[in-house]
């Protein structure tokens, strides 16, 4: 297991799509360790292959001490909105609010190719969303109307210090939904 460089933001294999996982062996687990150690050692509550190089269907997130590993995984039902602040371990030092389903249906397979469910609503739900759009090539930024609503980490604008009374978490929060 080691912990791998992370692709940043302008390295065209963020845009990729992952391929298909059809072959449940050592490559794919020695991928997923990795992939657990870069998301610990960044840190972080998810990261996808495509951010470690490997255009493959498979990310890892890890919420509230629970680690889901999902291999070829779809969103199969999606409810309610919510408008959050997001970050990106490919993008580091900038986050933004992003509008995302509430609650997402995920079903996936494991690392020995079983198939699972998994739901997830509030941080879960929100790395589940992020991470799956990275296996696609998408990035939290193309939700944006211009590159102009990023904020800069430690800003007036994300709550750090200043005790803003409309914002008192931001820094915190968004320190939980880089994946
Ligand atoms: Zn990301």
């Amino acid at each position: 297991m080691s912990v791998r460089p992370i692709v940043l933001l302008g390295d065209p294999r963020l845009r990729l799509k992952g391929l298909p996982v059809d072959s449940f062996g050592k490559f794919l687990h020695g991928l997923l360790d990795d992939m657990t150690d870069t998301m610990r050692a960044a840190p972080g509550v998810g990261l996808a292959a495509p951010q470690v190089g490997e255009a493959l269907q498979a990310c890892v997130i890890e919420v509230r001490d629970t680690l889901y590993e999902l291999i070829n995984p779809r969103i199969v039902r999606a409810a309610g909105n919510d408008r959050d602040l997001e970050g990106c371990l490919s993008l580091p030092g900038y986050y933004a609010y992003v509008t995302r389903s509430e609650k997402v249906w995920v079903v996936a397979q494991n690392r020995n190719g079983r198939k699972i469910k998994v739901a997830g609503s509030g941080l879960l739900g929100r790395a589940l969303q992020h991470e799956l759009d990275h296996l696609d090539g998408k990035l939290f930024i193309d939700y944006l109307g211009s590159m102009d609503e990023l904020i800069p980490v430690g800003s007036d604008e994300d709550g750090d210090d200043d005790g803003d009374a409309e914002h008192p978490a931001n820094t915190r929060e968004a320190a939980k939904v880089l994946a």
